[in-house]
């Protein structure tokens, strides 16, 4: 081992000690000493921290999917969820199969309506806005506001919005109908929404769009979970990339549970 490695390995060993004694790494420890770390290294201190901090206890919630539309004006390259308009029996669940869905899910003990959907469709597909004018709405997130509200009143279930990016004023829109909110970072890294990357042709996927979501939620006090995708073509140096900038974002808003 060369001297500059066996300093490597002195500050990381130092590193991790002070991680276990409830030390967070800072940024630029984390980007120097961690990309390349050996997993061996990492697990048992990954072990102590999350024993340390939840015990053994592993906590769900009960809930019941609602994918109110399959349409999204995303493309990602992963995405198992979205579908194109031919392929889908409606572009929209009606009001009373989301009914049908949420007392089912209640049926079930469910306490949570989880809303799955696309990200904003009617900027993409004809067909979204089509359905969505014979509904009475312009726009996808005012019929989730109806969806969650109808959720809300006629049934048990706690609505727990997966919507998109959203600005603020249509965060502020769904807090009164949303005992929570959703929103994964995925990445991030610019370079995935580059030509050739999985987010390419995906404007919701822009690492800034999302941070902003995230950032405007905590400062509505909404409480949102978050967290980051693995194996979508990332390195490892931009997964760390990713979950700090969920720590700051977390550190800055107070409100997003990763
Ligand atoms: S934004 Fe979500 S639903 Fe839309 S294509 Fe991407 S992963 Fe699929």
């Amino acid at each position: 081992m060369s001297r500059r490695e066996t300093e490597a390995s002195s500050r990381l060993t130092r590193l991790l000690a002070d991680s276990v004694r409830g030390n967070r790494p800072t940024a630029a420890e984390t980007l120097s000493l961690l990309p390349h770390a050996p997993l061996a290294a990492l697990q048992p201190v990954a072990e102590a921290l999350a024993l340390a901090g939840h015990g053994r206890a592993i906590s769900f919630s009960r809930k019941v999917f609602i994918p109110l539309t399959q349409l999204c004006r995303d493309v990602c390259h992963y995405c198992t969820f979205a579908k194109a308009p031919r392929r889908l029996p409606a572009p929209y669940l009606a009001l009373d199969e989301v009914l049908d869905l949420a007392h089912a899910g209640a049926g079930q003990s469910c306490k949570e309506a989880l809303f799955t959907l696309g990200d904003k469709p009617e900027l993409r597909h004809a067909a979204a806005r089509d359905a969505l004018a014979r509904l009475g709405y312009a726009r996808t997130v005012e019929y989730l506001e109806a969806a969650a509200r109808a959720v809300l009143r006629e049934t048990t279930l706690l609505p727990h919005l997966n919507a998109g990016v959203l600005d603020e004023d249509d965060l502020r829109r769904l807090r009164p109908v949303a005992a929570s909110m959703g929103l994964m970072l995925e990445s991030a890294s610019d370079r995935l929404c580059a030509r050739g990357g999985p987010h390419y042709g995906s404007p919701d996927k822009r690492p800034a769009v999302r941070l902003a979501t995230l950032r405007n939620a905590g400062r509505l006090a909404i409480p949102v979970t978050s967290g980051i995708l693995i194996g979508i073509g990332e390195t490892r140096r931009e997964r760390l990339e990713t979950l700090l900038a969920l720590r700051t974002s977390t550190t800055s808003s107070g409100t997003c549970r990763t």
